[in-house]
């Protein structure tokens, strides 16, 4: 489904990916760990063309992924992202920021996609929160809400980046409880993440990557417990 050979990416001459080979298939759930500043958001940001990338490929489903117009949207509309911040709109309740992209970017008729904004927010264990606004919900909730908003796309893929490092402890269960859920239904998704009991219960794959290249990939029981990579086994054991 997504597919990236050799690819590079400098801002200025600072080489952030050096070089990245790697496919994710249909149904696969990949999880990207490794340190702060090794490049895990960049190659996220180029796989659904928020960044662009100075050389060799990207494709999804075929489709190379670049910065013209008809590329952005096949892929846009295809592949939803999950931030860090959640990045809702303050101003609109938690059903108002799930339905603008299906109204305005798919042009969903909006009673449809009320409905399904309905459902998904039920899903996402909110349903009695579908009329609050960001600042009425706790970071767990506003984290669901945007799982929510990326899944009114009817997306193909979707990627999250750290999904719950800006949440206390304690709400960081409910997000990942949604994530695994996804997962159980067979949506193909990359997830950055320091959770390694996730990563290890939830990733068909794991990639440690480390100043802009894969460091070591492999099955997630494999990379996680058996580390052979010094690098992996190092910031293994700083982050559990
Ligand atoms: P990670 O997500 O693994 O912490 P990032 O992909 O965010 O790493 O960043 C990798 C490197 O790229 C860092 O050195 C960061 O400062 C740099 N970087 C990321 N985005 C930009 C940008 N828009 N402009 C300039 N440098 C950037
Ligand atoms: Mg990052």
């Amino acid at each position: 489904m997504i597919e990236l050979d050799n690819v590079h990416k400098s801002f200025g001459a600072n080489r952030v990916i050096r070089g990245i080979t790697t496919h994710v298939s249909k149904g696969e759930v990949v999880c990207i760990i490794g340190p702060s500043g090794s490049g895990k958001s960049t190659i996220l940001r180029c796989i659904n063309g928020l960044e662009g990338y100075d050389s060799g490929s990207i494709r999804f489903e075929g489709i190379p992924v670049n910065r013209t117009a008809k590329s952005i949207t096949a892929v846009r509309t295809q592949v939803s992202m999950v931030f860090q911040r959640f990045n809702l709109f303050p101003h609109r309740t938690a059903l108002e920021n799930v339905i603008e992209g299906p109204i305005f970017v798919k042009r969903e008729p909006r009673a449809d996609a009320q409905a399904h904004g309905r459902l998904l927010l039920e899903r996402v264990g909110l349903a009695d929160k579908v009329g609050a606004h960001p600042h009425e919900l706790s970071g767990g909730q506003q984290q669901r809400v945007a799982i929510a908003r990326a899944l009114a796309m009817r997306p193909k893929a979707i990627l999250f980046d750290e999904p719950t490092s800006a949440l206390d402890p304690e709400l960081v269960g409910d997000v990942l409880a949604v994530m695994r859920s996804l997962a159980d239904e067979g949506m193909t998704m990359v997830v950055v993440t320091h959770e390694i009991g996730f990563a290890r219960e939830v990733a068909d794959r794991v990639l440690f990557l480390d100043g802009g290249v894969i460091a070591e990939e492999g099955p997630a029981a494999e990379i996680l417990t058996d580390p052979r990579n010094p690098r992996t086994q190092d910031f293994l054991r700083r982050v559990l």
